[in-house]
């Protein structure tokens, strides 16, 4: 059997599934049937059990792995949690309700203490998922702890589910839902493990069956046959083989530079990235550092975060994006209302500047970090519209001191105004991921639309040419900084349509300078193009590969 999606990267796995169950629904608000003793004697059961599992996946935990689990497991066995929730038993409550509230009641407390006591809520909710499903008897939900490696099955992730992932466990993840734009997928691509997203909602597979994930071809073989596993094997020997090849600066066969930047979302990874080759960042994606807060941080909080990733390009250029809120990756201290259609919402630099403190305060920080540092820190604002939002956040950034300031370019709107904006901004960075979602009207995390959301489009290589126009004419540089950059046949047809530099998820680097590196600018602009007289995202690929 075959499961066919839509592959992040290019990389392969073999190996037995196993699925993450679903997240429990919240307990119902019910009463117990009259037996308190017994309904308390059964919630201590549940603990002592989620302690003991949890015991144990501490025993094989490392250093701060090992500590964060330990604080969970006294905090499911202490007296006081313990008190609330036989009380709320003795008044009736149900015992599942009763740690549900209990819980959450401790977690909003240790929320209100802020600072470190705030960052275990979140393990407190974990614990009191873990009692609820004992208490059920079901599976406990989240990822899935194997002492031997495996191939994830989810439905989604959330980002925080998708960060915990222990690198030497997951050999590859396969998704129900999900776009190759998915935060899942983007984060999966910068751990360089191999997936699938959007196999589609049905999509089952035996707990234990063995497969072969193939990333390149988006399809995924359900017990193969042990020619094929062979014949995987070897490709994947291969791939590490490629990745140990030396590191060159990006260029063209004809040398013309195409400088290669990373992709990043936190300053750990800059090391790792500068071992990649990096020859600087192209996007900082700085929401992620705040995924988890709920306040907004401070000056020096953010300065320290700042300078932290500076340091590690000296002399090198550094593109922080500003917060960008809403959608796929909510800020709940910049924009927590509901919204019918969030991705069309109060987002990016719209809520930035309907909540102008935030913005100041992250332009105050980053400007201390330049001054406080060797690099050339650039910055940029995302969902940028039009000429007004870019003059508005160019003016306000120079005002606050900063020395190259720029705009995304993700809304469609402002490719068709490029040549006004162009006028204005320092830069402009192609944010290939959200412009080919407004660009296709296809939300880039529903896996349903999975199909629209193809860089190759000739919609999108239109504007990624009006911005390359302009930013020649207005002789400023123009950057890409989605997904669309870590593809390497697309990497030459950007190359063609004017991108001055490229920039990726680091563990894409290898394979895009490899393919750069085998044409001339001419033969990457007839490439181009090929690809823009084309009709289907398909005919530009294969418009493409045969110019
Ligand atoms: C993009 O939209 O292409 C982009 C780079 O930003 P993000 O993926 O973080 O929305
Ligand atoms: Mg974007």
């Amino acid at each position: 059997m075959e499961l066919h999606g839509v592959g992040v990267g290019r990389g392969i796995a073999v190996g037995p599934v196993l699925t993450m169950p679903e997240p429990l629904p919240e307990p119902a608000d019910q009463k117990h049937g009259g037996d308190a003793a017994a309904e308390k004697a059964a919630v201590q059961v549940a603990v002592a059990a989620a302690a003991a599992e949890l015991q144990e996946r501490a025993g094989r935990a490392d250093g701060a792995g090992r500590e964060v689990i330990e604080a969970a497991i006294q905090m499911a066995q202490d007296p006081m949690l313990a008190d609330d929730v036989n009380a709320r038993i003795d008044a009736g409550t149900s015992g599942e309700r009763a740690v549900f509230e209990g819980f959450l009641f401790f977690q909003e407390q240790l929320i209100a203490l802020g600072g470190y006591m705030a960052e275990r809520a979140a393990d407190l909710g974990d614990v009191s998922q873990r009692i609820i499903a004992q208490l059920r008897g079901v599976a406990v939900p989240g990822v899935p702890d194997s002492p031997a490696p495996f191939v994830l099955l989810a439905r989604d992730l959330a980002p925080a589910d998708t960060a915990l992932l222990d690198l030497d466990k997951v050999l590859g993840l396969i998704t129900r839902d999900g776009g190759p734009t998915s935060h899942t997928a983007i984060l999966a691509r910068a751990k360089s493990i191999p997936a699938i997203v959007g196999v589609g909602a049905d999509a089952a597979i035996a707990e234990g069956t063995r497969v072969i994930l193939d990333a390149a071809s988006g399809v995924v073989t359900v017990d193969p046959s042990a020619k094929a596993v062979a014949a995987a094997e070897k490709r994947i020997a291969e791939r590490a083989a490629q990745a140990a090849a030396p590191i060159t600066d990006g260029a063209l066969a004809d040398g013309t530079k195409v400088p290669l930047l990373a992709n990043l979302g936190s300053p750990k990874d800059a090391a790792a990235a500068v071992e990649l080759g990096a020859e600087g960042v192209g996007l900082f994606r700085t929401e992620f550092l705040f995924l988890d807060a709920k306040t907004a941080p401070s000056v020096e909080d953010q300065q320290a975060q700042y300078t932290e990733l500076l340091q590690h390009f000296p002399g090198r250029k550094v593109v922080v994006r500003a917060l960008d809120a809403g959608a796929d990756k909510p800020l709940s201290f910049l924009n927590d209302a509901h919204e019918e259609n969030p991705a069309l919402g109060l987002r990016g630099l719209r809520a930035l500047r309907s909540e102008i403190q935030i913005l100041h305060d992250q332009l105050a920080a980053l400007k201390g970090a330049q001054d406080a540092t060797e690099a050339e820190l650039w910055v940029m604002a995302p969902m940028v519209a039009d000429a007004e939002e870019t003059q508005f956040f160019v003016e306000y950034g120079k005002e606050l001191g900063l020395t190259t300031v720029g705009v995304m370019a993700e809304v469609p709107s402002l490719a068709v105004v490029a040549d006004q904006v162009l006028a204005l901004a320092d830069f402009v960075s192609i944010g290939t991921n959200d412009l080919t979602q407004y660009t296709l009207a296809a939300d880039r995390m529903l896996g349903t639309v999975a199909a629209y959301q193809d860089p190759w489009h000739p919609a999108v290589l239109r504007l990624v040419k009006m911005l390359g126009d302009a930013g020649a004419a207005a002789g400023k540089p123009v950057g890409i900084c989605g997904e669309a950059a870590a593809d390497p046949q697309l990497a030459v047809v950007l190359v063609g349509l004017g991108a001055t530099t490229l920039s990726m998820t680091p563990a894409a680097l290898a394979d895009v300078r490899a393919e750069l590196a085998t044409v001339t600018l001419d033969q990457a602009r007839a490439k181009a193009a090929a690809a823009l007289s084309a009709s289907t995202a398909a005919g530009a690929r294969e418009a493409a590969a045969g110019a």
